[in-house]
């Protein structure tokens, strides 16, 4: 199976042909466990049945499923209340828990997360992170339960729970190992840190993304069956510009937008006699995620060079320090950002 790394190219599962790069930060991918008949599940948990009780294949009008199974089987989150009485259910979940900026970090421990390997990251107050283990590309290949999945360890988890995480990711059934997983659920959410479990990371290299992972609302659940997604934020050789949304005054609130960086110099300063021709400011550009594809980003560009603003004066854009020329003539290449130069 193709690895898809977060700064090249991204596809579907099915699907690994090579959309351009900048395509990249416009696709999700699942990295949710398909929920199946007699699945893999948690020793002494009930196991996943589904069953089809009316079938269009026998006759019926409609196909219509049974479905029986622990709350904790494949992709699910547990709440606090997994393992808290009075705490929190699944219902109570704060929505902004598993929807935002994530961060898929690759643990190389073949055992077990510990805080050593940890440190490296420098995991910040917040965040979201899901651990990419030896898990997912081995565990879920198989019906049988895997005992020696690598799981996060109790120092880690006292590690985690200081940080105050939002919500921690693993990639099999516990983020505790088998046979001592207590300690490390009520560490993690008794320090409000929520759990994600069952994530397959196998299509995923580590990297921010975008996550959406949305439990189904049991009443007063103690954990439920989640989907889960992640989209990358980052593409190779893309940069943030932030533009005035008015164009002409230079003034104004700001928007971002990202683009490849082929279009962008950075001049520090933009002298006098540059200001009175017919230039847009950009305020900041930074290294950032790519948002839009570069066919948006010279739509936009064209966009600009319509509206062909006059009137702009040093004393209106005071030392701008990016500019995009608007001229069309004497043409040259399209939409080019100039140096500043001497006077
Ligand atoms: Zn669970």
């Amino acid at each position: 199976m193709k690895r898809l790394s977060n700064d090249n190219t991204f596809s579907s599962p099915g699907d690994y042909g090579s959309p351009p790069a900048y395509t990249a930060s416009l696709q999700w991918i699942d990295i949710s466990v398909p929920l199946r008949d007699a699945m893999v599940h948690w020793p002494g948990d009930p196991p996943v049945n589904i069953k089809r009780v009316r079938d269009m294949e026998r006759g019926d009008s409609v196909n219509l499923s049974m479905v029986s199974m622990g709350a904790h089987s494949g992709t699910h989150i547990d709440a606090p209340l997994h393992f808290i009485q009075q705490a929190k259910g699944i219902d109570e979940m704060p929505l902004d828990i598993t929807i935002g900026r994530a961060r898929v970090i690759e643990i190389e421990d073949p055992e077990s997360i510990k805080p050593e390997e940890l440190l490296r990251h420098r995991i910040r107050r917040g965040e979201r992170i899901l651990f990419k283990t030896k898990n997912s590309p081995r565990a879920w290949q198989t019906n049988e339960f895997v005992e020696d999945f690598v799981f996060i360890s109790d120092e880690a988890a006292r590690f985690l729970a200081q940080r105050g995480l939002r919500v921690v990711g693993v990639d099999y059934l516990s983020v505790g190992g088998f046979g001592e997983g207590s300690y490390v659920h009520k560490t993690l959410l008794s320090s409000g840190v929520w759990i994600i479990e069952g994530l397959d990371l196998s299509l995923v290299s580590a990297g921010r993304y975008d996550l959406i992972c949305l439990p189904l609302k049991f009443d007063r659940g103690d954990g439920a069956p989640a989907r889960a997604i992640l989209r990358p934020i980052r593409a190779s050789g893309a940069r943030r510009i932030n533009m005035p949304t008015e164009a002409h005054s230079g003034k104004g609130a700001t928007s971002s937008i990202s683009a490849p960086a082929v279009v962008l110099k950075e001049p520090a300063a933009v002298p006098a006699p540059y200001a009175s021709g017919r230039w847009f400011k950009l305020t900041t550009i930074r290294p950032a995620e790519s948002r839009v594809t570069a066919s948006l980003y010279s739509c936009l560009l064209s966009f600009l060079a319509t509206m062909a603003p006059t009137g702009h004066t040093s004393a209106q854009s005071p030392q701008p320090s990016h500019l995009v020329s608007t001229r069309r003539s004497p043409p040259k290449a399209p939409m080019t950002v100039r140096s500043p130069r001497k006077a």
